[in-house]
């Protein structure tokens, strides 16, 4: 039984991750997928809740022909120790699937096998560029998987993070 890692903010989940993970599903058993920052919510960089997140993973993986586990992780700001407090909220994982610097440091520095996916259309599939999108009113929707844009949709997201956003 071989479990692949794979960990993110999901501010919102997009289709750069959707291919990522399509990705993965090919090269493991299962896979296991932690929503950083977990406790972070209602914050222009940091909208939705870790519950709400998970919500936009389930429904977007549901066809994948891979069983996975949606893990919130809360931030504990000490990189040192990162590793090991993933290790002690996750299914055990033989390896790391990231591309971000510091993820990839720290794994490798803790000895897990770390392999680097090939990024998906970069300019437009991030979560700061959706996030402007939505403040600024441009289209977003065709970035994100359609569960997602339902679960978004459903929570007045969009709302929340223009709210957030002014002044008082
Ligand atoms: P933000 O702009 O808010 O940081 P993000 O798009 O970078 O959002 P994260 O949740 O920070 O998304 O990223 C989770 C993981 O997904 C990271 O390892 C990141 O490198 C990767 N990732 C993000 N966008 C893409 C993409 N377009 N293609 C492939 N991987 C991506
Ligand atoms: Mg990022």
């Amino acid at each position: 039984m071989k479990r692949g890692f794979y960990i993110g903010r999901f501010q919102p989940y997009h289709n750069g991750h959707q291919s990522v993970l399509e990705h993965i599903a090919k090269g493991v058993d299962e896979i296991v997928i932690g929503i950083g920052s977990a406790q972070f919510s209602h914050l222009i960089d940091n909208p939705f809740t870790a519950g709400e997140r998970v919500l936009m993973i389930t429904r977007a993986l549901s066809s994948l022909d891979r069983p996975f586990y949606v893990i919130p992780i809360e931030d504990i700001k000490r990189n040192a120790l990162w590793v090991a407090h993933v290790r002690s909220m996750t299914p055990p994982f033989d390896l790391c699937y990231s591309s971000n610097p510091l993820v990839v440091q720290l794994f490798r520095e803790s000895g897990v096998t770390v392999q680097s996916p090939a990024m998906y259309e970069r300019e437009t599939h991030s979560g700061t560029e959706i996030r402007r999108r939505m403040l600024c009113n441009k289209p977003w929707k065709s970035l994100i998987p359609d569960e997602v844009v339902e679960v978004i949709d459903e929570l007045n997201g969009v709302g929340r993070l223009l709210q957030i956003a002014g002044d008082d």
